[in-house]
């Protein structure tokens, strides 16, 4: 899925309990850390086009960085030892899992499969291209609608 549809994902579902920035952060940063470094890169290098690199031109640390920030043995680890610490944090933190679980159906095992159990197995599901209109659009339609209940909850709490 896209970078800013994780993004709002992450801060819909688990950002209106307090600390959003860390919600929109955790939905955000699997991607920013598999993929972060490519784009600024090749935006230095002036070799960025929009649309998704060939597997050929990816550095190998990619691949383990992808497995990893998209691995449920991973983001399990991590908040679980901030929970002992924080737990409203920890809460915000489930946008990494809600990130996960919308990479598991919308990636292929052609480009970047989400092996959920990382490093334990490489598993994966051959879903459906977050790409494909219809899984975009639909996608869209559920986020603009959980956001506006988010609004419409928020504005209620305040009057
Ligand atoms: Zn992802």
């Amino acid at each position: 899925m896209d970078f800013v549809s994780h993004t709002l994902w992450g801060y819909s579902l688990f950002g209106f309990r307090g600390k959003p920035a860390v919600a929109l952060i955790s939905g955000a940063m699997p991607d920013v850390v598999s993929f972060g470094p490519i784009v600024v890169t090749n935006m230095i290098n002036g070799n960025y086009h929009h649309g998704p690199p060939d597997l050929s031109t990816i550095p190998a640390w990619t691949f383990v960085a992808y497995d990893c920030s998209h691995s449920l043995v991973c983001a399990s680890l991590a908040i679980v030892i901030v929970a002992k610490y924080n737990t409203g944090v920890a809460w915000a933190m489930l946008a990494w899992l809600a990130h996960i679980f919308l990479d598991v159906p919308f990636h292929t095992k052609a480009y970047f499969p989400t092996k959920l159990f990382w490093p334990l197995s490489d598993f994966s599901f051959d879903g459906v291209s977050w790409g494909n209109p219809w899984v975009w659009f639909t996608q869209l339609a559920l986020l603009t609608a959980l956001l506006i209940y988010r609004c419409w909850q928020s504005k209620r709490r305040t009057s």
